[in-house]
């Protein structure tokens, strides 16, 4: 078995399990196999370079009690530097001038989850992977086509190269190519907005709480990192975003401290800006013949509930942890019985959310009249709502069970 960055020099290469691209999900379904004894090989277009040393791509993921726990599994929790960790104390919902805040309060001490770079979040999982040599990983080449059948795996490289396996795993974006080739239909949904992040210092302090505030046009998220930094989260139509990229450093923090009506005093850029199209994709079957998808292939969350690589992480784990039962029962590792598993399991952790947050975020980017009366009646029966605030309290801290 290869260490990441190994190149194999032969035009085909057999191996039990391809995965296809080595994003934060790729990797850690690639980790959690370690020690199985089971040949993967991940295939990734990106540069080596770009995976080992990933530069910030603006996002602050949110992880749960229960991702902690399982990047802790993974090795990879204890690589990243615990002074870029920010935890997040509180979280507050509030629709324009309305005086409604929906709270989320954790009953004690411990923080609701804790907001780390994703660029970190990569890294650290591909120095798990490289210390545990636990994958061959073929990088700067693309996939170009998969196929599956009873018998087996076959994917076909950019360079000539072909990959024989007995499983292949695609987490390959959610516009993953290898789905729409494995003739899986698709649901998606295109918010017809963008979202802008980057990091912002501010004058007031944000006592660990995360804001999403839903104004009139727009929708504004602060979420509070080390010191009085936040990352600001704008969600707006693409023309108004494009124009947020191109602004000086000073218009843009300008723009942002009218945008936050100065509620956290004065703002200024304090890094780069990046911008992400909203479309949000949920695959009709997780799995086909010798085939499963994993991370956004599988759930491409709209990002306002924050639960995309949640998602991804424990999905990724628990197909690791089907193919670990097939093998100690003797099975093949690309069993149906198994795969169908993984694929229940995994609708009935993502569906409800799914649906519940495009719910959420269509009827918080609405500026129709019906919709700002139904979002002002949601959030004064949410403030009303002590046990529901509490069961969405609970989610978001859910430890892993057993
Ligand atoms: C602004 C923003 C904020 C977010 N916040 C949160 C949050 O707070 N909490 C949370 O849980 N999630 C969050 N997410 C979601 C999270 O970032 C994604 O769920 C996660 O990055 C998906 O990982 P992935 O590995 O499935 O896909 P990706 O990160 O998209 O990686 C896919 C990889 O596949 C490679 N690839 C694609 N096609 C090929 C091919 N043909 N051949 C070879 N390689 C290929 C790509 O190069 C890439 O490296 C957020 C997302 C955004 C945009």
């Amino acid at each position: 078995m290869g260490k990441p960055g190994d190149k194999g020099q032969d035009a085909s290469m057999d191996c039990d399990i391809a995965v296809i691209g080595a994003g934060p999900a790729g990797l850690s379904f690639a980790r959690a196999l370690a020690g199985s004894g089971l040949h993967v090989v991940l295939v990734e277009r990106a540069s080596e370079a770009s995976l080992a040393d990933p530069a910030f791509d603006g996002r602050e993921i949110a992880l749960t009690h229960r991702s902690q726990d399982i990047l802790r599994d993974l090795d990879a929790w204890d690589r990243i530097p615990p002074a870029e960790m920010s935890p997040l104390r509180q979280a507050r919902v509030q629709d324009g001038v309305s005086p409604f805040v929906l709270d989320f309060s954790p009953p004690g001490e411990t923080p609701l989850g804790m907001l780390v770079p994703n660029h970190l979040i990569r890294r650290a999982i591909y120095d798990a992977v490289r210390d545990a040599d636990c994958a061959t990983l073929l990088t700067g080449v693309a996939v170009t086509a998969v196929e599956t059948s009873p018998r087996g795996g076959l994917l076909k490289l950019a360079d000539g190269r072909q990959i024989r396996a007995r499983l292949v795993v695609a987490a390959d974006t959610r516009f993953s190519e290898a789905r729409r080739q494995m003739g899986i239909a698709t649901r998606m949904r295109d918010f017809g907005k963008s979202m802008l992040v980057a990091r912002v210092a501010h004058e007031k302090p944000h006592d660990g709480i995360a804001t999403e505030w839903f104004g009139h046009g727009q929708t504004v998220a602060m979420l509070p990192l080390q010191g009085a930094v936040s990352s600001i989260v704008l969600t707006l139509p693409a023309r108004q975003i494009e124009a947020l990229m191109q602004a000086s450093p000073d218009a843009f923090g300008a723009d942002a401290t009218r945008r936050t009506d100065g509620r956290w005093g004065a703002m200024q850029l304090a890094g780069t800006r990046h911008a992400y199209p909203l479309v949000a994709t949920y695959a009709q079957r997780f799995v086909g013949t010798r085939f499963a998808l994993v991370g956004d292939a599988a759930v491409g969350m709209h990002p306002v509930t924050a639960h995309g690589f949640n998602f991804g992480l424990a999905g990724a784990s628990r197909l690791a942890e089907e193919i670990r039962a097939s093998q100690a029962r003797r099975r093949d590792i690309a069993d149906p019985g198994g795969l169908l598993r993984y694929e229940l399991a995994h609708r009935r952790a993502t569906w409800p959310l799914f649906t519940a947050t495009n719910a959420i975020a269509s009827l918080y980017t609405d500026d129709r009249a019906p919709a700002r009366l139904v979002r002002g009646a949601v959030l004064r029966l949410g403030a009303a709502l002590a046990p529901a605030r509490r069961l969405v309290t609970a989610q978001l801290m859910e430890a892993r069970a057993g």
